[in-house]
């Protein structure tokens, strides 16, 4: 994609805080963190999100997620919460894929959380039927 900022950044035609590269992702520091170690990953090959990953990349992009978890807690992180955001709607800028990687830290304050609304009765098992039957 010639108008890809995570595209040139992959290829390394644009600089980034490489923290860890393979032949299939790239790992870097977000421009703008959220906290202190905010990192990225993305895919080398172009795919906007989720919906339209092939499963062989959404793998690859895990394990290096994984790595950069490991080293975010080896840096003295207490914890590590992985984010993707897929859609406007949701909270994409960039259409790349990508996972964000936040580290935590006890008593950090900071609350990525929701407060939990049990359903009214009936409506959970309506919106299982209606979910999975787009899964069958
Ligand atoms: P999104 O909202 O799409 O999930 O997140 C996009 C992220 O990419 C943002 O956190 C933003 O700060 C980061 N970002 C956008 N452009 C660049 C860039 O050129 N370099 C780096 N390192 N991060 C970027
Ligand atoms: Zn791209």
């Amino acid at each position: 994609m010639d108008d890809c900022i995570f595209c040139k950044i992959g290829a390394g035609e644009i600089p980034a805080a490489t923290l860890y590269e393979d032949d299939h992702t790239l790992a870097f520091l977000d421009i703008a963190p959220a906290v202190k170690g905010h990192a990225l990953v993305i895919p080398k090959v172009h795919c906007e999100s989720l919906h339209d990953a092939d499963p062989a990349t959404l793998q690859h992009c895990l394990v290096t997620a994984q790595k950069v978890a490991a080293a975010l807690r080896a840096w003295g992180a207490d914890g590590v919460n992985l984010l993707q955001n897929n859609g406007a709607a949701a909270g994409q800028a960039v259409f790349h894929l990508h996972f964000h990687i936040f580290p935590r830290y006890e008593g950090d304050g900071r609350a990525w959380g929701w407060k939990g609304t049990p359903y009214p009765a009936g409506e959970m098992a309506r919106v299982q039927r209606d979910i999975a039957a787009h899964l069958a």
